[in-house]
């Protein structure tokens, strides 16, 4: 199948149009015309080079909305017409324990990821949702309910999952209390997610300049971490602190804000991490914990968990010619809002 998506040609070079091809079906396949694509802060690390060198051109994106255009004949859970997502893995071995219980993303063999990678059968390189089609076997294809709106659904299958899963596997609740680093597109999902879970929520943020968008969201407020009065007043208030900055920095201010037993989980920096004190970790049995996306299952909760809870990230529609600049402003610093790419703007012939 001939298609068109926007790739990244080499390390240092601008997001450029590519005409491509997409595999034949093969009977578990599904075949998807892309309607939204979103634009993950992930994508720009990768192109980038910034996690190690990439097989150029790549096309990125795995955060996919789309229509369903033809099926293989083995493919049962999908009809051509159908809403459907795809997230961050089109892959794994489906043989292993972690796949086995539906953890794919940590699968022993190691899973696909949506661009990039290996295809397990043939070998060629991966491609993603910066294009007009993607084939994708339907046991990582997500059902998109009706309940929401698919112009605004796209980041829930990456950052909606990655900041739901670790509140899933912490149990949080009603009356637990959650603590946010960082309002960007991870945070600002994690608040709603967690408010709608029925925790009390604050935004932790180097400043308080983000109170009225914080509330807007559902936080019960926002706690300056340059503020050392405030600091030291919430020590020991949270049972989670889900940790979204995407750089290097330091813990050990925030894990004091732990309660006994409370977990500091890192989801945003990938790479190194500044030093920290084992003083709050020891006074408290206070752990660090890292987490990544969750497995398809969970990211099918997620996308349901939404529809019923009306969540939507907050999102803004550019067209996929408008990429580089939407790179250039993402990678200044953080933006509390996600851009999603409306894909119906791209045209095979063009
Ligand atoms: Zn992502
Ligand atoms: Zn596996």
């Amino acid at each position: 199948m001939k298609t068109v998506g926007y790739a990244a040609y080499s390390s240092d070079a601008e997001m450029a149009p590519f005409h491509f091809e997409r595999r034949a079906l093969r009977a578990n396949d599904v075949a998807i015309e892309i309607l939204y694509s979103g634009v993950c802060h992930s994508d720009l690390h990768t192109v980038n080079g910034d996690w190690g060198p990439q097989p150029y051109p790549l096309v990125p994106g795995h955060e996919i909305i789309g229509r369903v255009l033809e099926v293989g004949p083995e493919v049962t859970r999908y009809q051509v017409g159908d809403q459907v997502g795809v997230g961050c893995m089109v892959d794994s071995c489906q043989a292993c324990d972690q796949c086995d219980h539906g953890e794919e993303q940590f699968c022993r063999n190691g899973m696909t990821p949506t661009y990039g990678a290996p295809d397990r059968i043939t070998g060629e390189i991966t491609q993603g949702g910066y294009s007009k089609h993607i084939v994708v076997r339907e046991e990582f294809v997500l059902r998109i309910p009706e309940a929401l709106d698919l112009s605004r659904a796209a980041p829930i299958l990456c950052a909606g999952i990655t900041t739901f899963s670790p509140l899933r596997t912490w149990n949080i609740g009603k009356g637990s209390r959650v603590g946010v680093i960082g309002l960007g597109g991870l945070g600002h999902m994690a608040v709603k997610l967690a408010v709608a879970m029925g925790a009390e929520v604050t935004v932790l943020s180097r400043s308080t300049k983000k109170e009225d968008e914080a509330r807007a969201i559902g936080a019960s407020g926002i706690l300056a971490s340059t503020d050392a009065e405030a600091m030291a007043q919430a020590a020991a208030s949270m049972d989670l602190i889900i940790d979204t900055v995407p750089v290097e920095h330091d813990v050990t201010p925030y894990a004091s804000l732990l309660d006994v037993d409370g977990t500091l989980v890192i989801v945003g920096q990938v790479g190194p991490m500044k030093g920290f004190m084992t003083v709050p970790m020891i006074m408290g049995r206070r752990r660090v914990a890292g987490s990544l996306i969750g497995g398809v299952k969970e990211t099918q909760e997620v996308l349901d968990f939404c529809a019923e809870h009306d969540i939507h990230p907050i999102c803004e529609i550019i067209r996929p010619e408008q990429i580089n600049e939407a790179f250039e402003i993402m990678g200044r610093g953080d933006i509390a809002h996600r851009y999603v790419m409306d894909m119906s703007e791209l045209s095979v012939d063009s």
